[in-house]
């Protein structure tokens, strides 16, 4: 029989239960993969914890009640309850509470409401291995949400298990909760080499904590250690720098599937690409866009953040109003980025249109039907969307940042095996110059159908990023 270990995984959200941005498709696709990958020696017993949300809908015959128990808070014991479920084959722990019931939506605008929630949630995470009499090998924790279940559990087990932190957005490091460790009964750190006003925030506190820190790209892992990208923490993760490490992120292949995508106008693959075109001709009449299949068709998908560079994307298409291409925008979130989108799409009617919301249906057909998918991050911890874009033929022109350099291969550097086009500096102009380019070998049907079809072969699938976390474990488990 081989030898069994356990990890605990635990994230403010995932796919398919409920999910925000990024964060939850990681957390909704890396546990099963995981469970399903053949490791040979050891079977690897690994289980998802997620707080249970009102937006949470599930059949009463899914879901089963598992334990009621109390969180110390201040004098009084907060009553939880823990339910579980199976999704695939894989047990998913979900955690209730007042404060977990009383917000409609993942993360609340209410930031105090917020800080309370997790850090509520962080501690029932960190007492459910006791509750549920089950011995956690290794607790792994994604993003300041879930972040201080690890010194969490270290302050009160006697023998804790090893733990892992994964940082998705190193900017948001739970400020929301300064002032209120106290309230459930956990001390700031201790860690000199932490800066006096991260010792009591929860994504530096769990840094110093665990004994394993993540990013989700090999590049941004290295980023964090600089001023550039380090949010002032880049010479603490310089001096821990033994213990960080970067693994990509993966894409669910069986969501992302333009061959059997039932949200498609027109399914295609690698041997009838043909197709494609339907799905541009869908776009171009949805939107009343000039009817011309031989117009390069830009495409943005993106949350509208600062981060993304989106103010870039706008200035960029003027500056290059003279040349032909056409664009759809998809994206919301910042009100002044929304207003400016929609100012663009007014002053270039039939060339550019612009959807501020969220759209899942659109987005997969943009991917489908766009031939150029622009993400001028200004820093990207991984990103889904350009691995997305190029498994559908979408070729994505990024900035050299983070996993979008780990997961692009530009044609500048290798003209033949490329999968996209990459520029250095955030700016419009280093945007322009690019696409310029990638304009300019549109016209070149023969080396934009070989990019093309690089990025549609490219192996995004979950099994090669598992596989790595399958080995961090194994060397934490032996290091037990
Ligand atoms: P982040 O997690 O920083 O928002 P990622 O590129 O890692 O960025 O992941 C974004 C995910 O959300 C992708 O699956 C993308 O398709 C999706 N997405 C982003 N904005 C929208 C939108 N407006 N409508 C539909 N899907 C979106």
């Amino acid at each position: 029989m081989p030898e069994a270990y356990s990890v605990l995984f635990t994230a403010s959200e995932a796919d398919p239960f409920i999910k925000v941005g990024g964060l939850g498709d990681v957390a909704g696709s890396l546990p099963k993969a995981i469970l399903n990958l053949e490791t040979g020696t050891r079977a690897i017993d690994i289980r998802l914890v997620i707080p249970y949300y009102t937006g949470i809908k599930l059949p009463e015959n899914r879901v089963q009640h598992l334990a009621d128990f109390s969180v110390p808070y201040k004098r009084e014991m907060l009553p939880v309850q823990v339910f579980s479920t199976v999704l695939d084959g894989l047990t998913v722990y979900l955690v209730s509470s007042e404060w977990i019931k009383a917000s409609a939506k993942v993360y609340d605008l209410d930031l105090e409401h917020s800080a309370r929630k997790y850090l509520l949630f962080s501690k029932a995470t960190a007492m459910l291995p006791e509750v549920l009499d089950w011995k956690v090998d290794i607790l792994h924790a994604n993003d300041w949400h879930t972040a201080l279940s690890i010194p969490f559990i270290q302050a009160f087990s006697r023998k804790p298990p090893k733990t892992v932190l994964s940082i998705h957005n190193l900017p948001f490091m739970g400020s929301e909760t300064r002032g209120m460790l106290q309230d459930f009964h956990l001390h700031p750190s201790t860690d000199t080499r932490l800066p006096d006003w991260g010792r009591e925030l929860p994504l530096p506190m769990a840094s110093s904590a665990a004994d394993q820190v993540l990013t989700v790209s090999p590049t941004y892992a290295r980023e964090i250690m600089t001023p550039q990208f380090g949010c002032d923490l880049d010479p603490f993760f310089l001096s821990i720098q033994d213990k960080v490490a970067g693994i990509l992120n993966g894409i669910d292949l069986k969501v992302w599937n333009p061959a059997a995508d039932d949200l498609l106008p027109s399914v295609f693959d690698l041997q009838n690409r043909q197709q494609r075109i339907k799905n541009k001709q869908y776009l171009q009449e949805k939107f009343n866009l000039d009817r011309n299949d031989d117009l390069p068709l830009l495409v943005v998908v993106s949350r509208f953040d600062r981060q993304k560079g989106i103010d870039l994307v706008f200035e960029s298409l003027k500056q290059l109003s003279w040349k032909p291409w056409q664009a759809i925008l998809l994206g919301s979130g910042d009100p002044a980025l929304e207003t400016s989108s929609q100012a663009l799409a007014r002053a270039m009617p039939g060339r550019v249109h612009v959807e501020n919301r969220y759209d899942c249906a659109l987005s997969h057909q943009l991917y489908a039907g766009g031939d150029i998918l622009l993400m001028p991050s200004r820093y990207e911890p991984c990103g889904l969307a350009q691995m997305i874009g190029m498994r559908y033929g979408c070729i994505p022109l990024a900035r050299a940042t983070g996993g979008l350099k780990d997961s692009i291969l530009s044609y500048e550097v290798d003209p033949l095996a490329a999968t996209g086009f990459l520029f250095n500096d955030a700016t419009s102009e280093a945007l322009s110059l690019a696409l310029k380019d990638a304009l300019d070998i549109y016209g070149q049907k023969d080396a934009w159908l070989r990019i093309q079809e690089n990025g549609m072969k490219a192996d995004f699938s979950w099994d090669k990023s598992a596989l790595q976390y399958v080995n961090l474990y194994e060397r934490l488990v032996k290091s037990l």
